[in-house]
């Protein structure tokens, strides 16, 4: 057992000593390369071959043809498990894993996310 005494010169101590841990939120994480964050869509690569739709294991993803040879991804990110098979299943490179990991909301609809031919919006704005 440690006696005061010396608990406390080891509490002194730690007080000036440069900190173990990182400062975040303060101070910003930076991700490793080919991190698995939130999934981009860039709609004007996609096909509509739906590979993505298909492979992903927690059906997070829809694909949806809005026009001519225009598709939309509909994500729910309250489901996705950021395991990017959807990137590694899209032939066409439409879909990117980013480092965005601050996905916390209070609302789930909030991780709804639609994006579209050039525009990404919300689905509860
Ligand atoms: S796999 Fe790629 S090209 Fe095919 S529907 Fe999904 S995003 Fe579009
Ligand atoms: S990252 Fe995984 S869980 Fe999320 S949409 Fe893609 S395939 Fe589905």
């Amino acid at each position: 057992m440690i006696r005061p005494g010396k608990m406390l010169v080891q509490v002194l101590q730690s007080l000036f000593k440069k900190s173990a841990t990182s400062q975040y939120p303060f101070k910003k994480s930076e991700m490793p390369a080919h991190y698995r964050g939130k999934i981009n869509f860039h709609p004007e690569l996609c096909i509509g071959c739906k590979m993505c739709e298909r492979d992903c294991p927690s059906n997070a993803i829809k694909i949806v043809k809005v026009g001519d040879k225009k598709f939309e991804a509909q994500f729910d990110l309250a489901k996705c498990i950021y395991c990017a098979q959807c990137v590694d299943s899209c032939i066409k490179k439409a879909l990117e894993s980013t480092k965005e990991f601050e996905l916390a909301v209070l609302d789930k609809n909030k991780l709804k996310v639609t994006f579209c031919a050039d525009v990404k919006k919300d689905t509860d704005k």
